[in-house]
């Protein structure tokens, strides 16, 4: 299907007032609700997303059900998430005629991916969403943590956020995040998004950023403690990678043998996490797993 032909019947500030005025609707803003009034975004993310129908889809924060009738046009089945209960009876109307979409009422920062992905007998999937912005961190960490099986995850941001993603070494955005996105995905920003198109309009622009799984660049032995060691650089940014991290290994390591794990590992001891390459990452987290 091209992308002209998706369902985008709800994307438009009429159809969301007409709901919302119909079920006496009141937006929630704990819960980041924006919702998408822009046909043109809503193919954007799809096209980014390359939703087929052979794919099953998840959706976090189905909201009115803008995106996940759009989707349920293109993909071959998808499992829309909503944590609040408002939005049941609204989503029964706007995409109950799709047999192939499931209304999940869950919270997507409880959820067991491996359960779910059990629950739902998936294989492979893809998660596509207009995220509320306050989980995207969790939510993110969460996903890569698990390693469930996923081709690929597609979701509108804040662009602060998003930009943090695709930071480079050395500069402010770079972080715990960008280092652990990189280490299970490609990340690329699609699309940068002007409050314009959602309603109610947040405050900061947004952006649609796609991480698309591929095999590691570098694979560490310890995952658990690649996430410890990079967590631990960047949670004292400002100080010299042996105190950064003595301040959190050093029960197990000392200083000074962390000392010499840097330089056996060509990193000068008076780097700071923020100037490691993801590839420099792992290579110490290795090392590290070695004195263990
Ligand atoms: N997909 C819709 C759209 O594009 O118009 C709505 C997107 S809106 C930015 C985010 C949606 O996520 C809201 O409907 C909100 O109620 C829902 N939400 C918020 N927190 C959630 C959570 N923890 N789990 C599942 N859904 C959540």
């Amino acid at each position: 299907m091209s992308l002209k032909d998706i369902d985008a019947t709800l994307a438009s500030p009429a159809a969301v007032h007409r709901l919302i005025a119909a079920h006496g609707f009141t937006f929630r803003r704990s819960l980041g609700q924006n919702f998408l009034i822009d046909g043109n975004i809503l193919r954007s993310i799809i096209g980014a997303a390359q939703v087929t129908e052979e794919d099953v889809v998840i959706e976090i924060g189905a909201g009115l059900g803008t995106l996940t009738r759009a989707l349920a046009s293109t993909a071959g089945s998808v499992l829309a998430m909503e944590i609040d209960a408002r939005l049941h009876p609204i989503l029964e109307e706007t995409v109950g005629q799709y047999d192939n979409v499931e209304i999940v009422a869950e919270d997507a920062l409880g959820i067991d991916w491996s359960n779910f992905w059990a629950t739902y007998g998936l294989f492979r999937a893809k998660v596509v969403a207009n995220l509320p912005y306050y989980i995207t961190s969790p939510l993110l960490l969460n996903l890569f943590w698990q390693e469930v099986p996923l081709d690929s995850i597609t979701i509108m941001v804040q662009r602060e956020v998003a930009e943090r993603f695709t930071a480079q070494p050395a500069t402010k955005a770079y972080g715990t995040l960008t280092v652990l996105a990189g280490y299970y995905s490609e990340v690329g920003i699609h699309q940068i998004v002007p409050p314009t198109v959602f309603m109610p309009s947040p405050e900061v622009e947004s952006a649609i950023v796609k991480f698309t799984m591929r095999p590691y660049v570098l694979q560490a032995v310890n995952p658990a403690l690649l996430w410890k060691v990079v967590k631990a650089g960047f949670g004292q940014r400002r100080k010299t990678l042996p105190n950064a991290l003595a301040s959190n290994l050093g029960d197990t390591i000392p200083k000074a043998e962390l000392q010499d794990i840097l330089r056996s590992c060509d990193i000068s001891t008076q780097r700071r996490a923020e100037t490691l390459s993801l590839h420099e990452f792992v290579v110490l987290a290795n090392k590290i797993a070695e004195f263990w």
